[in-house]
């Protein structure tokens, strides 16, 4: 499969020997490097990309979540072009838009108060910095598989090397282990926050159980710590985020990706009380800096988002498409090597020794994947026109037709068949 791949992708290959030469390892961010090189790709449309060398796909990578609208949807399309034309891009000023847009965040959200970012990375730093100048504590409890941006990872129970300040986290070594969680948030000293994600996105689509976050919540409102909810991936899946869909009322809330309409954005709120450390009349207050923060394109995209686009209706829907479209894939994947988790739009594919079901966070996985099962899927799928990732991990676009997830279970079932005799 993958020496098909080269054959049929000379442009994408060309392209990636000429990127080498400027960009460590062909690309500017690192999630997109495959081997043996990534493919390239020229345009996406609705549900669909191009890529140079012709091929066309169904998009189930869905820019890993931020692209729920799809590549070019009508609305956001021309929000953008009267924005542009009438308003103009940065004025260096604050806008009648920002306002908008953060009232309409702060009400479907239920927050007091909000602030916006280019970054969901930049949004969990803010949120970061703010819960430690509330409590004037330092550190800060996460869990192992958590990922809360490009400097803020936590992958097999440790800080990534990248990871700020690594030595301010204390990682709970099993999310969704509630008397771990208890213990290490009870036992941390100096501590001002614990940082969690309702869903694990990254480190697989592992679902937090409601128990769990529900107790994690309280111990954190026990010992007076700032509870931050990472929405950033999450809050498409519910119309207030997951987070009060599972009763957990947080002190802070991140959010990001497809709420900007699909242009770099990130935001942080929650309580007034809280937030108010960044509200520059109030002497000894932080600065929350960005240039772009409250650029006009993504504050009116985001209004036209949230007002127009993903209504809480739509987004009940859209998430009830997304379950049916997962039982369906687990029930083509009963007894065999691959286990689907996820909620709503949101799935994880995981290609294990044991085709386990018992998936409740990353350790679960460990020593038990089959990164050559993983790979040969994808490279198939491609043959087969969806575009996922290597990873396993699909994020539903609003606009894909029914009969494309039709397409897809299908092309899975003839896929485990074919290879039945390793997949089974
Ligand atoms: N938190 C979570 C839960 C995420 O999934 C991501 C992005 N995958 C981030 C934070 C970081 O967002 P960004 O890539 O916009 O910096």
């Amino acid at each position: 499969a993958e020496a098909r791949l080269i054959t049929n992708n000379p442009l994408s290959k060309a392209q990636h020997d000429l990127a080498v030469g400027t960009l460590p390892g062909g690309n500017t961010r690192t999630l997109l490097h495959t081997s043996p090189f990534p493919l390239c790709m020229k345009q996406g449309k609705d549900a669909y990309v191009w890529d140079i060398d012709g091929h066309k796909y169904v998009d189930f990578v869905g820019e890993l979540s931020a692209g729920l609208l799809g590549h070019s949807h009508p609305t956001i399309h021309s929000t953008l072009l009267s924005t542009f034309s009438d308003t103009g891009l940065s004025l260096g000023a604050t806008t009648p838009h920002e306002q908008t847009f953060a009232a309409l965040l702060c009400d479907r959200f239920r927050l007091a108060r909000v602030r916006m970012t280019n970054s969901g990375t930049e949004a969990n730093l803010h949120a970061l910095a703010g819960a430690r100048h509330f409590t004037g504590r330092r550190k800060v409890v996460v869990f192992s598989g958590g990922y809360h941006g490009a400097v803020l990872s936590f992958p097999d129970g440790k800080p990534a090397a990248n990871t700020v300040d690594r030595q301010d986290f204390v990682v709970v070594s099993r999310y969704n282990d509630l008397s771990l969680a208890r213990q290490v948030i009870e036992q941390t000293e100096d501590l001002a926050a614990v940082l969690v994600e309702p869903m694990q996105g990254a480190g697989g689509c592992i679902p937090g159980t409601r128990e769990f976050l529900q107790g994690v919540r309280q111990a954190a409102r026990e010992k007076g710590v700032v509870f931050i909810l990472d929405e950033v991936m999450t809050s498409r899946l519910a119309p207030g985020g997951l987070g009060w869909e599972m009763g957990l009322d947080p002190d802070m809330v991140t959010l990001g990706k497809y709420l900007g309409g699909g242009l770099a954005f990130g935001a942080f709120g929650g309580r007034e009380e809280v937030m108010k450390v960044y509200d520059p009349r109030v002497e000894g207050a932080l600065a929350h800096s960005g240039t772009f923060n409250n650029n006009t394109l993504v504050m009116c995209a985001g209004t036209a988002v949230l007002r127009e686009v993903y209504t809480a209706a739509v987004c009940v829907a859209f998430n009830e498409r997304g379950e049916k479209f997962r039982e369906r894939l687990g029930k083509v994947a009963k007894s065999s090597r691959l286990s689907v988790t996820g909620r709503g739009s949101l799935i994880g594919l995981h290609f294990t020794e044991d085709g386990t079901q018992e998936i409740g966070c990353g350790e679960d996985l460990r020593g038990k994947e089959r990164p050559d099962l993983r790979d040969l899927f994808w490279f198939e799928m491609l043959e087969a026109g969806f575009w996922t990732t290597r990873r396993g991990f699909i994020a539903m676009i609003l606009g894909t037709p029914d009969d494309e997830l039709d397409r897809f279970v299908d092309a899975l079932g003839d896929f485990l068949e074919r290879y039945r005799d390793i997949m089974m």
